[in-house]
């Protein structure tokens, strides 16, 4: 008979009740150091006070008013973000696959408002990952996620990422816009070339198209600086993002220039939900967190710890690990065609350590950003047991 809860995920049979910090215990009391976060959502780690404490008294108060009325946690949440970000003006959402949907209607919209609707089409990459809705599978692409749900959305163009000579041959009379992630996160933890990306910016400029980033997972903080794009010194047009905005509490939000966000004029776009009180007083205590003094540094700190481990790890287990990957912390561990992530994620599970599985045979380490040098030392040491049980030769025999 069918599960009560719909069989749509293949879950571990592991539940927890309880987190602290980047620890969580399961209901039959075993600990985990968690470097997965939820999928890079859990930034600021679990059972943060200060979070807690936030979401605790703003949900007493009242959690939920809708959009019909101002909200000043909302307010004070887009204003906090226009002031550390290249965007103008803000909106709230639910999802990162809300959040993308929005950003592309945006785009859709400024060319349609400066008199182009034909230049509805986005350039989007191999190796995306969008989000699940209709419009989103299409701008992902990957026909594993397009199968069985009708004609895929039309609209998205995809080419090879990192590569700048098929993006100039893909842009034509239709195209209004270029989608990237920083680094392709679902995909594989691959990182775009900074060099790339502001090449990107410099086409958009070029033919007058839109650069629309996906950082739902690459945003907050995870790169070591408040934004990944930050790295390559550019600015996009208009931005998404999800995950670690809200620490774990649902949210999403598109940031925009003021040239894209003033065609969404009332009534052209919205959410019941997006950016209420509730979500909003969460987004605000993990940007306190975020944006307190020497945070981000410690971030990057812990990050380069944490590549330098794996590196040197990389090299003691050549049969197993292909390579090391990624951005801040945001990592992967691309293993080799023998040993899958599957195995390897079951393995670290094993050993104590939550990690989640990525694209292209990679196993991503994206830990809650408050890690300090104790977690990476421990994790450090759960992965280098976990390579230790992952011979080509075991995982062979395992799967017989
Ligand atoms: C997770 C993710 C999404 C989708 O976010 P949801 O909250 O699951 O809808 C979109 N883009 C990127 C880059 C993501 O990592």
């Amino acid at each position: 008979m069918i599960p009560a809860l719909m069989p749509n995920y293949n879950r571990a049979d592991l539940a927890f009740e309880r987190g602290e910090g980047a620890w969580v215990w399961t209901t039959d009391g075993r600990r985990f150091l968690d470097f997965g976060s939820g999928i890079a959502t859990s930034s600021i780690g679990h059972g943060h006070p200060h979070l807690v404490k936030a979401i605790a008294e703003q949900a007493a108060r009242v959690m939920h008013v809708s959009n019909l009325y101002r909200v000043p946690q909302a307010e004070e949440l887009a204003a906090r973000h226009v002031a550390h970000s290249f965007a103008d003006s803000v909106f709230f959402c639910n999802s990162g696959a809300e959040a993308n949907e929005g950003m592309v209607k945006a785009v859709r919209k400024y060319h349609a408002e400066n008199g182009h609707p034909e230049r509805y089409r986005m350039i989007c990459f191999e190796g995306a990952f969008h989000g699940r809705t209709l419009g989103m599978i299409a701008a992902t692409g990957n026909a594993k996620y397009l199968e069985g749900f009708g004609p895929p959305v039309d609209g998205f163009d995809h080419v090879p990422f990192g590569d700048m000579n098929a993006v100039r041959a893909a842009i034509g009379p239709q195209t209004g816009g270029i989608m990237i992630e920083p680094v392709q996160g679902e995909g594989g933890v691959r990182p775009a070339d900074l060099r790339f990306l502001r090449e990107l910016r410099t086409a958009c400029d070029e033919f007058g198209l839109l650069l629309a980033l996906d950082e739902v997972q690459t945003g907050m903080g995870r790169s070591g600086k408040l934004w990944a794009h930050q790295w390559a010194g550019i600015e996009p047009d208009v931005m998404s993002s999800a995950k670690g905005i809200g620490g774990g509490f649902p949210l999403g939000a598109v940031l925009a220039k003021e040239h894209v966000a003033k065609h969404l004029k009332p009534g052209t776009h919205g959410t019941t939900y997006g950016g209420n009180p509730l979500a909003c007083a969460a987004g605000n205590a993990v940007l306190d967190v975020v944006l307190a003094d020497g945070f981000l540094d410690q971030v990057d700190r812990v990050a380069r710890k944490l590549w330098f481990g794996l590196e040197a790890m990389a090299h003691r287990h050549p049969t197993v690990i292909e390579g090391v990957r990624g951005a801040g912390l945001l990592l992967g561990i691309k293993l080799v065609p023998e040993v899958t992530n599957g195995e390897a994620q079951n393995a670290a599970v094993a050993e104590g350590l939550l990690t989640v599985a990525a694209g292209m045979n990679v196993l991503r380490v994206a830990p809650p950003l408050i890690i300090g040098d104790a977690e990476v030392d421990a994790a450090l040491e759960m992965l280098d047991r976990t390579m230790r049980r992952l011979t080509p030769s075991t995982a062979k025999a395992a799967a017989k």
